[in-house]
């Protein structure tokens, strides 16, 4: 019975290997060759920087900090006491921390931090998967992205409107002179 059965689980495997025989191999040799990831595949997090200026996104907003589950984002952005507003001075990401699940990307309104489809970071001292601010920064400069931000725009110029002059007003022609009387003429005289 039981080499009955190992007969039969060993045509299975052989029939199971015919049936790849004739097809390509789905394997590549990587590094050499490298598949093309999908788009919106969840590899490193980066940092995005403005199109035009090349500053960072980033408004330290710290919403990204919060939405991290395993705290691997942190961000040094201190709150200026007269101002109130922050200034970031430091985001670090630890991608030993990360779990790639996207949701500081979902948090951010400001299209500032995007996963991106790069994955190959692997190092065997466990500190350089630590990245600063410059770092993540670097990394993002070539990640093309949508920039989905409400820039604040200065109102555009009124168009100049031709000024047509007023029509001069109708004024009634001048009264004639009443005719001189004759009889008064000749008492001056
Ligand atoms: S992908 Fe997830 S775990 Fe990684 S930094 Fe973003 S929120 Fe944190
Ligand atoms: S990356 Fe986005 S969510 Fe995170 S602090 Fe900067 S602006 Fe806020």
């Amino acid at each position: 019975m039981g080499l009955l059965k190992d007969i039969k689980n060993l045509l299975i495997g052989m029939k199971i290997t015919g049936k790849h025989l004739g097809r390509h191999a789905i394997t590549i040799q990587y590094p050499e060759e490298k598949w093309t990831m999908p788009e919106r595949s969840r590899g490193i997090v980066v940092l995005l920087s403005d199109k035009e200026t090349g500053e960072l996104n980033c408004t330290a907003c710290m919403l990204c900090m919060k939405a991290c589950p395993t705290g691997a984002i942190r961000i040094d952005a201190p709150r200026d006491e007269v101002t109130k507003k922050r200034t970031l001075k430091g985001f670090v990401v630890d991608n030993g921390l990360c779990c790639f699940c996207g949701l500081c990307e979902e948090a951010c309104n400001f299209c500032a931090i995007k996963m991106t489809p790069k994955y190959e970071f692997s190092t065997i001292h466990k500190e350089e998967l630590v990245w600063d601010m410059k770092r993540l920064q670097e990394v993002g400069r070539d990640v093309d992205y949508v920039d989905t931000r409400k820039k604040k725009v200065a109102p555009a110029a009124k168009p100049a409107v031709a000024v047509t002059p007023a029509p001069a007003p109708v004024t009634d022609p001048p009264a004639p002179a009443p005719a001189a009387n004759p009889g008064e003429e000749k008492k001056e005289g």
